[in-house]
């Protein structure tokens, strides 16, 4: 029986890991979870947080903003709105979208979607979480 499974992590822009790996921390709507080889099928609703994946000793973050993931077979998909690899994080980008996000949030205005702006400053706060910047 194989010792690793099939890490697919796509968003609706581009591929960004498609490679076999020993083992996923993943950021699930209801607090991480884990999964192994030959996990039994499963579909759930992804956090805007830090997904994991272990390959020997190496081990690589990557932000993911929402979506789904699905294990199927010996393959684990991750369906994200955005993901990228912590290499691929741009920290001042993250960082000017946090001071957005929070300017909004302190304005108050009428016209202020709150929920938006949440949301965004989750997913700066994320980002320089995992690039080591907060
Ligand atoms: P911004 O306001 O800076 O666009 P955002 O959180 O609204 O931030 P998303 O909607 O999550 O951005 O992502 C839009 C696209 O930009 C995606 O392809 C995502 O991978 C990329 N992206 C966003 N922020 C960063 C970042 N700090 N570093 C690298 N890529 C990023």
């Amino acid at each position: 029986m194989e010792s690793t499974l099939q890490l697919e992590i796509v968003t609706p822009d581009k591929v960004v890991v498609s490679q076999p790996v020993d083992y996923i921390g993943i950021p699930g709507v209801g607090g991480e979870f884990g999964i192994l080889p030959h996990h039994v099928p499963l579909l759930s609703a992804l956090a805007i947080g830090r997904l994991y994946f272990r390959t020997g000793d190496k081990t690589e973050n990557v932000f993911i903003s929402g979506g789904f993931v699905e294990v199927s077979g010996n393959t684990i998909t991750i369906l994200a709105e955005s993901a990228e690899l912590a290499e691929d994080i741009d920290a001042a980008r993250a960082q000017a979208a946090l001071e957005r996000a929070q300017a909004r949030l302190d304005s108050a205005a009428d016209d202020v979607d709150m929920t938006r702006a949440q949301l965004a400053l989750q997913r700066a706060v994320s980002r320089l979480n995992i690039v080591g910047s907060m």
